[in-house]
């Protein structure tokens, strides 16, 4: 691992921050940090098509497609900043840790990439007990010139952003509307999820009018579970969020658990999973299923993942043998096309609408496994 070493920058300068893979959790927590040290904030635009092919491009062929993603968003921020932040996330909490792509990324980008400006890497490792996510904050504050003092000022506003954006979160509010407080002005494409109270109402059969039109109908409810930036970012998982809106939808997302609920959904498993998201996705995936939140589990997937298809093997497995509850994995890489997503989650909802429209029997657990 490289050492860090000191970073000189003036005050105002801009640091670019790509939108892509622990921007979807942590962005809120950068942004405070580097405002708060004196520097300007510039994220690169949403994830398109031309992004990740310019990303594509240049990772190696076996990257993942967030990765090859993330690739792109430091090209387009390339020749327009000051600075671009790598972060380099070991381990956030005690216990668990990021995959291996995530520890090696700062060198990676910096080895493949040609022509960048002078990269901020922050380390974050709880491992060591003094690089937690305070710790590493504060010490990229002392490399960037900051006194000690100042340095825990900028952390506690950067963590301060965080807890107001994971309490957006965890009450429902899409990625947007959460981190709309750090940055103002920002869209809203989507209305807030609402997580939905325990236990299921009356189930009501989907796609009939006059049931629509009965007070106590209510849609089909889907659990979308996977990494906050497959979840969150249109570009990557091409609009799923707006598609399953569209077909009538509710969602609730495995990023609305709050830490606590993830570790005692943790804590109660026989054996430990070590990757953090595994840990949230599981613990979505227990908690959606065993208190009836959902009608269906959506798990979406990175092509090459190796954490994905370990936690998705054991998702599946558990939600099969535990329930009838449908569970779709829906494979996402650079290839994907949307007609073909989009004929997957339209056969999805179609299944679950039919399934609820009728009493549950076994056949509901084997049209859901055909189906899926
Ligand atoms: S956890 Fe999976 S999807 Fe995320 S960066 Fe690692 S390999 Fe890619």
């Amino acid at each position: 691992m490289a050492i860090a070493r000191p970073v000189r920058l003036k005050d105002g300068a801009v640091v670019g921050l790509p939108r892509a893979l622990l921007y979807y959790e942590l962005y809120p927590f950068w942004r405070g940090l580097l405002e708060a040290l004196g520097l300007r904030v510039a994220v690169s635009p949403a994830t398109s098509r031309q992004v990740i092919e310019a990303g594509t491009s240049q990772a190696m062929d076996e990257a993942c497609l967030p990765v090859k993603s993330f690739y792109g968003h430091v090209l387009v921020l390339r020749d327009r900043v000051d600075a671009v932040f790598l972060p380099r996330l070991v381990s956030l909490s005690p216990g668990t840790y990021t995959c291996p792509k995530m520890l090696g990324l700062p060198d990676m980008v910096r080895q493949n990439l040609r022509g960048l400006p002078p990269a901020i890497v922050a380390d974050f490792d709880s491992r060591l007990r003094r690089r937690s996510l305070e710790e590493g904050g504060e010490d990229l504050a002392c490399r960037l010139g900051r006194s000690r003092r100042h340095a825990r000022e900028a952390v506690s506003k950067g963590l301060e952003a965080l807890r107001n954006f994971r309490g957006g979160l965890e009450a429902g509010l899409s990625f947007e509307e959460a981190a709309s407080g750090a940055e103002p002005g920002w869209k809203t494409p989507l209305k807030g999820w609402k997580m939905p109270v325990e236990g299921r109402r009356e189930p009501v059969p989907a796609g009939d009018d006059l049931a629509r039109a009965r007070p106590d109908f209510r849609p089909l409810r889907v659990g979308l579970v996977g990494h906050a930036y497959n979840l969150f970012d249109p570009g990557v998982n091409l609009g799923l969020d707006r598609k399953l809106a569209l077909l009538g939808c509710d969602l609730v997302t495995s990023e609305q658990l709050s830490e606590e609920e993830v570790r005692t959904e943790s804590a109660a498993r026989t054996k430990e999973i070590f990757w953090s998201s595994g840990r949230r996705i599981l613990a979505a995936v227990t908690r959606f299923r065993r208190r009836g939140l959902v009608d269906g589990l959506i798990h979406v997937v990175s092509f090459g993942c190796g954490p994905d298809s370990m936690v998705g093997e054991i998702a599946e497995r558990e939600t099969r043998r535990s329930s009838n509850l449908p569970y779709m994995a829906l494979t996402i890489d650079e290839h994907t096309a949307e007609a073909g997503l989009l004929t997957r989650v339209e056969a999805f909802v179609d299944m679950l609408a039919r399934r609820r429209a009728r009493p549950q029997t076994p056949e509901g657990a084997v049209a859901a496994e055909v189906t899926a």
